[in-house]
């Protein structure tokens, strides 16, 4: 049997990638000694595949982002310099980053709207490509022309048709440079209208006279039209069934062609869980029965998990069942030796570590959840009533989304701290230090509801984990989210509690520094779920309420400590969602219920905000309007207009904040400009209801521009009120 890997995580052992690609922006590096750096990881990867699989692509290394890549490629941008390309990627004018499928990867959007409608690709350059002639084994990767011109923007929708078969052209030539090439095609798991899968097939028969033999690759679901690429000429296809899991039912009904070869993606290349051996190889057998020709691959790129397990010190039942991606190349060659007959590796490397992280009375908990779990008792207009009366705050109160400028400072005592030399007492003081600071600081510039400044927090996610029983967190167990920004997804192997109080030291203390109410600040289930590793062993809605409950727990500390507005962050809520949407109503079934779970024991008096950003909200307006938050502070900045409509068409009654800086942008903006945004959803939303926000945390902004955005924000919320009275109204 053999083996092709591909998507190996182009970060490096060490973050070697983010560390040569940030000294070369700091110009501590030169351009050839980065380009030499990146040859090396490039050669680095090369060899871990040809150490472990038969087949594999070349070509998957970026400087940024291959999406970026593709569309240099293509001409649509024309690079002839690197710092070019920087720009493209960073700073004042660089695309559009969106979540890459559902995946907490973000690519660059390719912008076609500056673009003739008669650009026909003229420009191409390949030689991106052909500098791979020279490698013998490895085949030419590419991402194919449906996925770039589907994920890409600004394309009128007429000509969606002429641009992909204008792009099947170039393809086709470069095809025929080649004896094979690797062609990624993730959309073709999207939910097709059938114009498009008619399209899909005109662009790919332009292939049938070409002599390259295309390795075609999907993941992330199946593929809906699959005996329609039976016809084209693909010489082999990509299928994932692990998350795919329609994938096998086509195949059953459809049979497998013949004169094609099916690359089985059966290693999941999305979750860290070990493989099991046995199992996968009777799913082997059972599908070489419909398919003659098999090559058994990863599931979908291997760059959602961290390079490898090695060197981690997590406890040892732990290490026994988890596989990152050199041990998923380890695992395609247990599963074609065993396929053989060889079980000796197979069997050891599946050994039994017995059960652990069982909590009976989590489960108990969950298992006795009735239907008032799932419910604030109060609805929302009586809660608005008793919660005005209370927090008494003036018509547009201003806010922020949580967190402040994570400053040197704050990095590096935190890292004395991680090595011990800081003690927890010493640390705590520094902490406290920021947090009175903070809240001064925002006490003079005039908001009305405060934040700690989440300075405490490393990250969102990974904070919580390390608080929680039941989950792990790695040391070098990074992935990338876009560029050469990283995190360490945590690791959910077990049932999840919360042993003590998680946040309320924090958020406590900021409270007794105001008069003013600070917002007590939590990262919801889904996010948790998203950006970690979950266990597989038991329903996924499960492990969420399990955390919902912990955070039901922590909200009666926050109440009991005086807490009286609290916000749950749900920021990955839309991209947890399946690809299919056929498939949502099951998912937010369980994401809506988990919110709901964790707000249902607050008393009416106290204020739950949530906040969403950095998505398409639209198409899940209806799911979000069943969580039962009293405001909803949301991403504005880059659809306002749209954001807007979503909410006015479902007559939203609740109180919202519409991000009216954006953050992500490398200035803070004027009043004038935050105000036309207000100026436009005050169309759509009585004015009671209006809070004024950042559309995100401030955390990877710098303290001046910081201040300067707030005062500009603070001003505003000044003159709305003013504006008010001038004209002789009530405030
Ligand atoms: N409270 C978090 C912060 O301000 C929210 C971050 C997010 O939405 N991604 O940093
Ligand atoms: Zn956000």
């Amino acid at each position: 049997m053999q083996t092709y890997a591909y998507g190996f995580p182009r970060l490096g052992r060490n973050r070697e990638f983010k560390k040569i690609t940030e000294s070369l922006w700091k110009r501590e590096t030169s351009k050839e000694e980065f380009k030499k750096a990146l040859d090396g990881l490039e050669e680095d990867i090369l060899s871990i595949y040809d150490e472990f699989v038969d087949k594999y692509p070349v070509g998957e290394m970026t400087k940024y982002d291959k999406m970026l890549d593709t569309a240099c490629m293509l001409g649509i941008y024309e690079i002839k310099e690197i710092n070019e390309y920087y720009q493209l990627c960073r700073g004042k004018n660089a695309l559009e980053l969106t979540k890459w499928f559902n995946t907490n990867y973000h690519y660059l959007v390719p912008d076609f709207s500056q673009i003739n409608d008669n650009f026909l690709f003229k420009q191409v350059n390949f030689e991106d490509v052909r500098r791979y002639k020279k490698y013998k084994k490895g085949i030419p990767y590419i991402i194919g022309p449906f996925t770039f011109l589907k994920l890409s923007k600004g394309i009128s929708s007429g000509k969606f048709k002429s641009f992909l078969l204008a792009l099947s052209d170039v393809y086709r030539e470069l095809a025929d440079e080649f004896e094979e090439i690797h062609i990624d095609e993730p959309a073709f798991c999207l939910e097709l209208p059938n114009e498009e899968i008619e399209l899909i097939k005109k662009a790919y028969n332009n292939f049938k006279t070409s002599k390259c033999k295309i390795y075609l690759f999907t993941y992330y679901d199946s593929v809906d039209f699959l005996k329609e690429l039976y016809d084209l000429p693909i010489y082999a296809i990509g299928l994932d069934f692990v998350q795919g899991k329609e994938n096998i039912d086509y195949i059953k009904k459809y049979g497998f062609p013949d004169d094609k070869v099916l690359i089985a993606g059966i290693v999941n290349g999305r979750n860290i869980w070990r493989t099991n051996i046995k199992e996968r190889v009777a799913f082997l057998e059972e599908i070489s029965s419909y398919a003659r020709n098999i090559i058994i691959s990863n599931a979908s790129p291997l760059y959602h998990l961290p390079v490898t397990v090695e060197g981690e010190s997590l406890d040892e039942k732990l290490i026994k069942r988890i596989a990152f991606a050199r041990e998923r190349l380890q695992e395609l060659r247990l599963i074609s030796i065993a396929f053989e007959g060889d079980w000796q590796l197979a069997d050891k490397w599946n050994e039994e570590t017995g059960v652990f992280g069982k909590d009976d009375n989590v489960r108990g908990r969950i298992k006795n959840l009735k239907d008032e779990d799932f419910q604030r008792p109060c609805d929302y207009t009586e809660r608005y009533r008793k919660q005005k009366e209370i927090l008494n705050l003036p018509l547009f109160p201003a806010t922020t989304i949580g967190s402040f400028p994570q400053d040197g400072e704050v990095r590096r005592k935190r890292a004395l701290f991680r090595k011990g030399k800081l003690s927890s007492g010493e640390y705590r003081t520094f902490i406290q230090d920021r947090i009175k600071g903070v809240i001064k600081f925002q006490e003079d510039i005039g908001l009305d509801v405060l934040v700690h400044g989440e300075f405490e927090r490393t990250d969102m996610v990974e904070f919580f984990a390390q608080k929680l029983e039941g989950i792990a967190t790695t040391e070098n167990g990074w992935i990338i989210s876009y560029g050469t920004r990283c995190y360490r997804p945590p690791v959910i192997y077990g049932d999840v509690s919360r042993p003590e109080p998680m946040t309320v030291d924090e958020i406590g203390f900021a409270q007794s520094q105001t008069r003013r109410p600070v917002k007590g600040m939590l990262t919801g289930p889904v996010t948790i779920l998203a950006w970690s590793y979950v266990r597989e062993d038991i329903p996924v809605w499960e492990v969420s309420y399990q955390i919902a409950l912990c955070l039901q727990d922590e909200i009666r500390d926050y109440e009991k400590e005086g807490i009286k507005i609290i916000q749950i962050d749900e920021p990955a809520f839309r991209e947890k969602a399946p690809v299919k949407k056929r498939n949502w109503g099951k998912y937010f079934e369980w994401a809506v219920k988990s919110f709901n779970l964790i707000v249902s024991k607050a008393k009416p008096e106290t204020q739950i905000h949530t906040h969403m950003c950095y998505s398409e909200f639209g198409e899940i307006i209806g799911y979000i309007l069943k969580m039962d938050f009293d405001v909803i502070t949301i991403e504005a900045s880059r659809s306002k207009g749209d954001i807007i409509e979503y909410f006015q068409n479902v007559d939203f009654k609740r109180q919202i904040g519409l991000g009216v800086w954006d953050i992500h942008s490398s200035y803070a903006p004027e009043v004038r400009e935050m105000k036309k945004i207000v100026e436009r959803a005050l169309k759509a939303f009585p004015e009671e209801n209006f809070w004024i926000n950042p559309d995100c945390g401030l955390k990877t902004r710098d303290w001046p521009e910081t201040e300067i955005g707030l005062r500009n924000l603070v001003e505003l919320a000044r003159q709305l009120r003013g504006e008010k009275e001038v004209k002789g109204e009530k405030i």
